[in-house]
């Protein structure tokens, strides 16, 4: 016989098992299962498909400008966002498995191969919370019959759900985009995204980084002033890759330091060499990521490598986005460098959504203006009096002013006209190596410029 102690000790022990499970396979915050049981469940679904022979549809669920969200309204309300976001997937998808992977990335998988019409009612409902228009969920859809290529057996889960994710990656900063399905053009560049990370130690010591550099001209002289430098990854296997492929890569990988570390080497050694030749090179400035600051002691990386180089010679170039969050760190290592004589140059100007705050944190000593400005250039009427008092601004903070992205000689005038310091762009010249850019510097086209506007 059990006694009621004993029924209600063995009734609380359920209960703790109980509660022991549900912590196992949810996720406490939103209710929804977890990683671990979503892998177990979906591994069971997978092999069932292939058994017979029926397709399945991973989705990846990501909210874009969710740190924005938490950093504006604070983590209790970031964490309800979570739960709605919880909600509205398990309601539009109730006849699969969901789950929260990690932060804001959310995982479902379907047997259905329509769930587009889901996406979008996501989507409206997270617009709908009051005032948070700038809401923007990312995602991806794999479709797979699940098997490994070979047909040897089902396809590793973890394998599948990364091509979802890849998908919704790709769609990162694209306004008009929701989601995206994953398909072979995207399976090429999660390829090359892979062949990059595990390549780049071995593109720098067989020398397939190079520097490109781009002439910046003094907009009244209409002189080369400066060059900016810009890496290039020759590969032997994929050819020449731009920084647009590589940098993002390199970023999400946190391996970019390794790339701007050798830039700045090459850079350099380029100096030295023009120093050896002419008394007053032009000066060069090189990119720096944001994660240089978090990934190396990139200010004590500079010092060193230029040790014996004119401060006024090498100049440094940070994004406005580097500068989004207010850092400790960060501003110490740029303090650091302006102090031991470089100047720093804010890039990209215009393109993010905090630049004026940049600007009253840190202090510069030019203002490159962010090309897509020059976009709409000829379309609105807006362009004139913004640029004039992005110019004006930059004057009045003791900086300079330069223009990226010039291609028009209307452009060109333009901005001379609204008194614009330097300005950079194919109308003058592309990115050149260094051999090309010596034969440029003596041609006819950059003595067609100098004598056209100087
Ligand atoms: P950025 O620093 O703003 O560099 C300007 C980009 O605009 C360069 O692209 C340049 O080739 C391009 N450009 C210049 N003039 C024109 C023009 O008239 N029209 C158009 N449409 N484009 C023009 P690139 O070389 O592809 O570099 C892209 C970005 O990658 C750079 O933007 C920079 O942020 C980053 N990057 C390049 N090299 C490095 C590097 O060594 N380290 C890091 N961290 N970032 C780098
Ligand atoms: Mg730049
Ligand atoms: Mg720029």
């Amino acid at each position: 016989m059990i006694s009621v102690g004993n029924y209600n000790q063995r009734l609380n022990e359920a209960q703790k098992d109980k509660e022991l499970e549900t912590i196992s396979t949810h996720d406490e915050l939103t209710g929804i299962h977890n990683m671990r049981y979503f892998m177990k469940r979906a591994q069971k679904m997978l092999n069932k498909a292939c058994e017979n022979g029926k397709s399945l549809t991973f989705l990846y669920f990501d909210i874009e400008n969710f740190k924005t969200y938490n950093e504006r309204y604070g983590f209790i309300k970031g964490n309800e966002l979570l739960v709605k976001m919880a909600t509205y997937i398990k309601g539009e998808y109730s006849h699969g498995e969901t789950a929260r992977l990690s932060d804001d990335h959310f995982v479902v998988l379907i047997d259905d191969d329509e769930p587009q019409k889901g996406i979008d009612v996501i989507q409206k409902r997270l617009s709908d919370i009051e005032g948070e228009t700038f809401l923007r969920i990312k995602a991806g859809i794999y479709k797979t019959n699940g098997m490994k290529k070979d047909g040897s057996g089902p396809e590793d889960i973890s394998l599948l759900c990364d091509r979802a994710r890849f998908a919704a990656t790709s769609i990162k900063n694209k306004s008009d985009k929701s989601y995206c399905i994953y398909d072979e053009k995207l399976h090429e560049q999660q390829l090359r995204k892979r062949y990059i990370i595990s390549h780049i130690d071995s593109a720098i010591e067989n020398g397939h980084i190079q520097i490109f550099y781009q002439p910046v001209m003094d907009a009244k002289k209409g002189s080369v002033c400066g060059l900016e430098a810009l890496a290039r990854w020759k590969d032997p296997q994929y050819g020449l890759l731009s920084p647009g492929e590589f940098i993002e890569a390199l970023e999400e990988f946190r391996l970019i330091h390794k790339l701007d570390k050798h830039v700045i080497k090459l850079v350099c050694e380029d100096i030295r060499a023009a120093m050896k030749v002419k008394d007053k090179p032009l000066h060069v400035s090189v990119n720096l990521s944001r994660l240089d600051f978090d990934l190396c002691d990139i200010a004590q990386d500079i010092i060193d490598n230029a040790k014996d180089i004119p401060r006024d010679l090498l100049v440094i170039e940070v994004t406005e986005s580097t500068l989004n969050e207010s850092h400790t760190e960060l501003k110490k290592a740029m303090e650091r460098i302006r102090r031991d004589g470089f100047k720093i140059w804010l890039d990209d100007f215009g393109s993010g959504y905090s630049s004026l705050n940049v600007l009253k944190d840190y202090d510069f000593d030019v203002l490159k203006i962010d090309m897509r400005f020059l976009e709409d250039f000829g379309k609105s009427d807006n362009l004139r009096p913004i640029l004039e008092n992005i110019i004006r601004m930059a004057e009045s903070l003791n900086m300079h002013s330069l223009a990226e992205g010039v291609e028009t000689k209307e452009e060109y005038d333009f901005l001379k006209d609204l008194g614009c310091d330097m300005v950079q762009g194919y109308l003058f010249s592309k990115p050149l190596i260094l051999d090309d850019l010596k034969i440029f510097l003596e041609s006819d086209t950059y003595r067609k410029h100098t004598i056209l506007t100087g």
